[in-house]
């Protein structure tokens, strides 16, 4: 939380240069309850200005759990790791505890197992391998590695595909774990009744609590289904 009073310029500024999402974890404002926020990156606690290069734009979750601290310990790995910096740091991913789940994050250290950033720009962005995967997840039920690398390939040459094996297969995973939560939810919908033209946050607070995920994940996936659903509907009544 900010104790220094931040001119509105200032504050349109970092949403600006945000593109309106929150820094830490991609959310977009518009898909989070109660909206972004001005964080002091470096908190004033520890002595951090309140200038635009320590200033970055985050949803309430991400600025709660950040709180005034600077890092966390990573219990497994024994190691002090600072917080992502959105001014300094390119890419940062977690891998969340207890899942295959890899996404880029920031968070408290009882959710994280491992971490790894890049602190230069990457080629050929994880961003873009996220929206191949994702694209991949359209056209087929259930694609595979090697699919990927090969639709990557198409548009990249290998070399510029910077970033491991390893992680594009965990970023394929946790693609996977999101498809597999999808029909878990829309199951569910089905049998409460509930189609794409329901609020979503009645959907949200009748199967939240039947699903073993991440809150904000399902609240996320429910709308993704809600859009599947209403795609459908349309072309079923053409
Ligand atoms: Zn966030």
């Amino acid at each position: 939380m900010s104790k220094t009073y931040i001119p509105v310029a200032l504050r349109e500024l970092v949403r600006a240069r945000a593109k309106s999402l929150c820094e830490y974890c991609l959310i977009r404002e518009e898909d989070t309850y109660f909206g972004c926020q001005i964080d002091h990156i470096l908190s004033e606690k520890h002595g951090g200005s309140t200038q635009e290069s320590n200033l970055a734009y985050a949803c309430s979750y991400c600025n709660r759990n950040k709180g005034s601290d600077i890092g966390s310990i990573v219990w497994e790995a024994q190691q002090f790791s600072r917080f992502f910096n959105p001014r300094v740091d390119q890419i940062w991913y977690v891998k969340i505890k207890d899942t295959s789940e890899i996404r880029p994050y920031k968070c408290k250290p009882h959710q994280i197992e491992q971490v790894h950033w890049a602190q230069t720009q990457t080629q050929l962005s994880a961003t873009v391998i996220w929206a191949t995967i994702l694209k991949a997840f359209e056209n087929w039920e259930n694609p595979e590695l090697d699919e990927i690398i090969a639709i990557l390939n198409e548009d990249y040459p290998i070399h510029q595909i910077t970033i491991s094996m390893e992680q594009i297969k965990q970023m394929l995973n946790a693609a996977k774990n999101a498809a597999d939560t999808r029909k878990k939810i829309w199951e569910l919908m089905v049998i409460h009744e509930f189609d794409g033209n329901t609020d979503t946050a009645t959907v949200f607070y009748k199967i939240a609590n039947e699903l073993d995920q991440d809150k904000r994940l399902i609240y996320k996936s429910i709308k993704n289904v809600q859009k599947i659903m209403k795609i459908e509907m349309t072309e079923y009544a053409s």
